[in-house]
């Protein structure tokens, strides 16, 4: 079986994320994806990032009953701050029989020389690449690993939707219904820090 990470802070998850996942696991030949919700990084100030348990519990919201999309928490009992390279090394050890491949947007392919063990990365595993406005993946595009994919892009991030919580505007639609009913009846990102 092989699987997708999808690494992100998810804060929160939104169907800009949701999208990608799904394209990943019905258009190519990815098996399952797993949206890895990032534990906070002990180096990084907190300000507006929610509880991990709270941003894990509502991208399980969002993937809702889908059986190809699972949240996974891997990174909350590894050291931190987790980088991709160790986590890979520990799902290998942990799950010997399956293969790890990696989503990511190309703005972060254009920096993954910048990665921790970057050129292990690339030996190792498939990296999945979804375009993204302005990002130049020319570098690492024509790399045998690397497969660019033209999943559907939707002009929506965490930030955004934080935001309009904030300021006290509907994230209806931007999120899926089960994430935004939640959201509606509680207080995450209603005020700053
Ligand atoms: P923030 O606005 O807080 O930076 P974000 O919406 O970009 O958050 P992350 O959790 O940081 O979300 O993103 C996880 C991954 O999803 C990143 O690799 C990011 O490039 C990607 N991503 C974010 N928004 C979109 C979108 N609208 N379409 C496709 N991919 C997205």
């Amino acid at each position: 079986m092989k699987i997708g990470l999808f690494f992100g802070s998810f804060n929160p998850v939104h169907v800009g994320h949701l999208i990608i996942a799904n394209y990943m696991a019905t258009q190519t030949d990815l098996d399952r994806v797993w949206l890895v919700v990032s534990p906070h990084n002990p180096l990084k100030p907190k300000k507006t990032l929610a509880r991990d348990y709270d941003r894990l519990h509502l991208v399980r919201l969002g993937i809702g009953d889908n059986p190809l999309l699972e949240a996974s928490n891997i990174e909350f009992s590894l050291p931190k701050p987790s980088y991709t390279v160790d986590t890979l090394a520990f799902l290998r050890e942990k799950y010997p029989d399956r293969e790890f491949a990696l989503i990511m947007g190309g703005d972060n392919l254009a920096t993954i020389h910048l990665w921790k063990n970057y050129e292990t990365l690339l030996t190792n595993h498939d990296i999945y690449v979804y375009n993204r406005p302005d990002a130049d993946v020319s570098a690492f595009a024509q790399h045998p690993r690397v497969r660019i994919c033209r999943a559907p892009m939707l002009d929506i991030s965490a930030t955004y939707i934080r935001e309009c919580l904030r300021t006290g505007k509907s994230v209806r639609y931007l999120v899926p219904d089960a994430v935004f009913e939640y959201l509606e009846s509680s207080t995450l990102y209603r005020s700053e820090g």
